[in-house]
């Protein structure tokens, strides 16, 4: 009599795949340019939603699910009072919030409307039917945020390492140091120095790779202020070169009005301008 057989093994139940962590992308007042970076990231995009699950990101798709949310990336300022309360139903659903671009961080382009009168009946001929605020707002200034990213767009290898390091568990590997580095990095000729061209790179931000240098062009501070900036020293360098108050003013005001060491240093400017109107 032939052997009993063994009963074949049954199959290990199959264990439930692992819940991938969930990333939502907001819009706010913005002009989409920071969220277009995410997606032109293409290689690194594939990885990233490979191995988060896209809750929210308008952008890409309709598709919009309920919270909570492990990481929420915020474009855009606080420009209406809708968005007011809208963010902070944001915040309540998510475990990290990160800030992407000059809009988010600093109120953006729009944030000059903030040292202007109201400009709406000038350029509508209905204002009655614009309902915004009177300021544009950083979104820090109106719940907590876990990391801001400068730019106008940001740097994609910065949002990567961002997204990368939240969801890992870690502090982002962003430096804090002015666009000169990158610049010295990059063997580049300094055009303040060397040409007398006025230039913010020695108080912004890095991580554009010294773009505006690189073609002979001073930097206008589109990234914000670096950590620390040195905005007093600066200014005088400037007005070495022949920058008067409202050179000065409008420099600092163009990206990133709403940031605090820049709208610092473009208000010492104007009450400098103003003295010296007094003393004539
Ligand atoms: S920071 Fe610049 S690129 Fe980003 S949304 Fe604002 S205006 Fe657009
Ligand atoms: S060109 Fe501007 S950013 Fe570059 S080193 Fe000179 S001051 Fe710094
Ligand atoms: S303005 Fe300054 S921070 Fe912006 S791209 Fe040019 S060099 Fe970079």
């Amino acid at each position: 009599m032939a052997p009993a057989r063994p009963a074949p093994a049954r199959p290990a139940p199959a264990r439930p795949a692992p819940e991938r962590p969930t990333l939502a992308v907001w819009k706010f007042a913005s002009c989409d340019g920071c969220q277009l970076t995410l997606l032109n990231c293409e290689d690194e995009l594939l990885a990233i939603a490979g191995s988060v699950r896209v809750a929210s990101f308008t952008e890409a798709s309709t598709l919009v699910e309920p919270g909570p949310y492990d990481l929420s990336v915020v474009e855009g300022s606080i420009t209406t009072a809708s968005d007011a309360q809208r963010i902070k139903r944001v915040r309540a659903a998510s475990r990290y919030l990160v800030t992407i671009g000059a809009c988010a961080t600093a109120g953006g382009i729009q944030a000059l409307r903030n040292f202007t009168g109201d400009l709406a009946p000038v350029v509508y001929a209905h204002p009655e039917y614009i309902r915004s605020l009177r300021t544009s707002t950083p979104i820090a200034d109106h719940v907590p945020v876990d990391f801001e990213l400068r730019g106008c767009p940001v740097s994609k290898e910065q949002l990567i390492e961002v997204i990368a390091a939240l969801l890992a568990g870690r502090r982002p590997n962003v430096r804090g140091h002015s666009v000169c580095i990158e610049c010295k990095r990059a063997g580049r000729t300094c055009v303040l120095v060397a040409g007398g061209t006025p230039c913010l790179g020695p108080v912004t931000q890095a991580g554009c790779g010294a773009l505006c240098p690189a073609v002979g062009r001073g930097c206008y501070g589109c990234f914000g202020p670096m950590e620390s900036p040195n905005t007093a020293a600066l200014s005088a360098r400037w007005r070495e070169l022949g920058a008067d108050g409202p050179a000065l003013t409008r420099a600092f005001s163009a990206f990133t009005a709403a940031a605090e060491p820049f709208r610092a240093a473009a208000a010492a400017a104007a009450d400098e301008e103003a003295a010296s109107d007094d003393s004539r």
